[in-house]
């Protein structure tokens, strides 16, 4: 048995992104069903710092890929990362490697196992090793369902389904840092981001935004989001919305919660509108508190509300910012 699992962490600015995190807990606990070891694979500007921190969530060894090709984060290439993994693949035997399940995450590994030509399972809640392969636990169905599945082959490539598996902080030494410099071809670079152009607005990003308003198809329109932009700025929150309000052209896809959209971990949720179809909830259940608005008693987004005002969100939304606007003036 291979005695490591090898985990690609994500970073910036030095710091380790909390969904590598939670890939990191889940290696932890794959590599304690054995006895192994869990060694962290960084790459690209700034990967030496976030590294220094890997200690406490349970990565021993930090893996910085040095290359010229690498350090621009901004020039993400997938193949390249896909050829750094799989040369410490090729070099290290790891039982396991597990990526974040992230946009990023996901690419990588998809990439990866198709060099390798081995399967490899997204969407993971736990896994453990079982013979020459694994036994993993996957959200399926936008969430809805559990699947139990074996994996074959060594080694087995898992992703993490984002804010399923809790980070951790353990009392352990720093890791130890090793640099490595990958031999990357041309066809290796092909493909990479030529230009990032920022959403209009700016501000706090739907995915990390510690509140997130969303409208549904109850808004109405384009416009009858001027009311729930505001509640979202009132609080530093970010603008969410349904599937059904971008199939109408009322917001841009980057807006979008769900299965298909971005999937987010508020503090409070607020969807307005919303019914609750299950690959809007998929987005959402990492949420720690929901409110709804919605004048339907029966709608399904209530099941899983923690609050509700049961009324028409025209009416309620703006009332909670006139609200919330002349609490702060009696300040
Ligand atoms: C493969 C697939 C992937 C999908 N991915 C996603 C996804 O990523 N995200 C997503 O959201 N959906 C997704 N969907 C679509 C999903 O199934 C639903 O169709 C969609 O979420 C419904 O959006 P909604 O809740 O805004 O609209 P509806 O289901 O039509 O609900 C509208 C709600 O608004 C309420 N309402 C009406 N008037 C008012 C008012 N004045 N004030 C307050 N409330 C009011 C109603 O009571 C109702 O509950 C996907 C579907 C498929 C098949």
């Amino acid at each position: 048995m291979a005695a490591e699992v090898l985990v690609l962490v994500e970073h910036a600015g030095g710091e380790p992104d909390e969904l590598s995190l939670q890939a990191l807990a889940l290696a932890r606990a794959y590599a304690d069903g054995f006895g192994g070891a869990v060694s962290a694979l960084l790459i690209g500007r700034g990967a030496a710092g976030a590294a220094g921190v890997l200690g406490v969530h349970g990565a021993a060894l930090a893996l910085v890929a040095e290359h010229e090709a690498l350090e621009d984060d901004t020039r993400f290439a997938p193949d390249a990362w896909a050829a750094s993994l799989c040369e410490l693949i090729a070099r290290r035997s790891p039982a396991a490697v597990v990526a974040a399940g992230s946009d990023r995450g996901n690419e990588v590994l998809a990439r990866a196992a198709a060099r390798l030509d081995q399967p490899m399972a997204a969407n993971c809640l736990a896994a453990a090793a079982v013979g020459e392969g694994a036994r993993v636990t996957r959200l399926r169905w936008g969430g809805s369902l559990l699947e139990e599945a074996e994996l074959d082959g060594v080694p087995a490539l898992l992703t993490v389904a984002p804010h399923a598996v809790a980070t951790q902080r353990l009392d352990a030494a720093a890791a130890a840092v090793e640099s490595f410099t990958p031999a990357l071809r041309e066809e290796d670079l092909r493909v990479a981001v030529r230009e990032r152009v920022a959403a209009p607005g700016g501000g706090v990003s739907l995915a990390d935004a510690d509140v997130v308003v969303s409208g549904g198809r109850g808004v109405g329109s384009a416009e009858g989001f001027a009311a729930i932009e505001e509640l979202a700025a009132l609080l530093g929150g970010a603008v969410g919305c349904s599937r059904a309000v971008t199939m109408a052209g009322w917001r841009p896809h980057s807006d979008q919660v769900g299965q298909t959209g971005t999937k987010i971990a508020p503090e409070l949720y607020i969807p307005c509108g919303i019914s609750g179809a299950t690959q809007h909830m998929a987005g959402c259940k990492g949420a720690k508190h929901l409110l709804a608005v919605n004048p339907d008693p029966e709608a399904p987004i209530l099941a899983s509300a923690d609050y509700a005002v049961i009324g028409d969100l025209h009416e309620v939304v703006p009332a909670i910012n006139a609200a919330i606007r002349k609490a702060r003036e009696a300040r």
